[in-house]
């Protein structure tokens, strides 16, 4: 199968002056299309560099990163803006949805900015994701009047929104109880499933992957391998 993403001998190191910490050592993977896997370890272990990596967020310090076919690490900041921009959609721990917009605006949000569909098409796509997430009946309410999986709902429908190749999610379900943290993993699978979008996420929390294809264990900066789940060894 064609690999979506592949991560080649990869390190991070943020130099704050003083002292240098090395957050990513040699990583190295690869991930085909339609991927559902999660990224698992200890806070503090380089999940969330790993994956601003990976969404064009930052650039690491040697390696290199692949994704559709391009080296991501050769583009400006402004490609790495574009790129982003059309082929991933992200998915925050805190749900960052728009407080002011609702929750039809807040999907709608990515397709105005990125990309320039004309208003009946943005509606019909927008419908039809809130219907694929269940938030049909509260697309007019603002992010105040829902729950915090509705939110998350409505942040999944909103990464999905410009029919992007994959949806990076970092700790999506860290402030959501266990239910609904499960019903949001369900739900990311069945958008995989129905649409073949990968999705890659990362927790500290292995409650909470048991749907996944796989894990990658990741500790102090080092890739410790990787493990199929649903199967009888997790
Ligand atoms: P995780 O998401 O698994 O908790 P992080 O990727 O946030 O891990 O952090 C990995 C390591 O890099 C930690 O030691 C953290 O303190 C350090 N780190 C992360 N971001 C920065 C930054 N912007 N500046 C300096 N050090 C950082
Ligand atoms: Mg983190």
């Amino acid at each position: 199968m064609k690999e979506c993403i592949q991560v080649e001998g990869v390190n991070k190191v943020y130099d704050l002056g003083d002292i240098q910490v090395q957050a990513l050592k040699d990583i190295s993977f690869s991930l085909p299309d339609s991927s559902f896997v999660s990224f698992v370890g200890p806070s503090g272990s380089g999940k969330t560099t790993l994956l601003n990596l990976i969404g064009c967020l930052d650039v690491p310090t040697s390696g290199r990163i692949d994704i559709c076919g391009e080296d991501i690490t050769k583009l400006s900041y402004k490609e790495r803006a574009r790129f982003r921009g059309n082929n991933l959609g992200i998915i925050f721990q805190d749900f960052n949805l728009i407080s002011v917009l609702t929750v039809f605006e807040n999907i709608e949000y990515p397709l105005i900015m990125v990309q320039n569909l004309p208003a009946s098409e943005r509606r019909e796509r927008v419908m039809e994701l809130l219907e694929s997430v269940e938030m049909l009946e509260q697309k007019d309410k603002f992010p105040s009047q829902i729950s915090g999986g509705q939110k998350q709902r409505v942040a999944v429908a909103r990464a999905l929104a410009v029919k992007p190749r994959f949806v990076l999610a970092d700790e999506p379900t860290a402030n959501l109880d266990h239910e609904t943290a499960y019903k949001i993993i369900s739900l990311m699978k069945k958008m995989r499933d129905e649409r073949g979008t990968s999705f890659i996420f990362s927790t500290h929390d292995l409650k909470v992957v048991k749907e996944v294809d796989y894990i990658y264990k990741i500790e102090d900066g080092f890739l410790k391998g990787k493990e199929k789940v649903g199967g009888e060894n997790v």
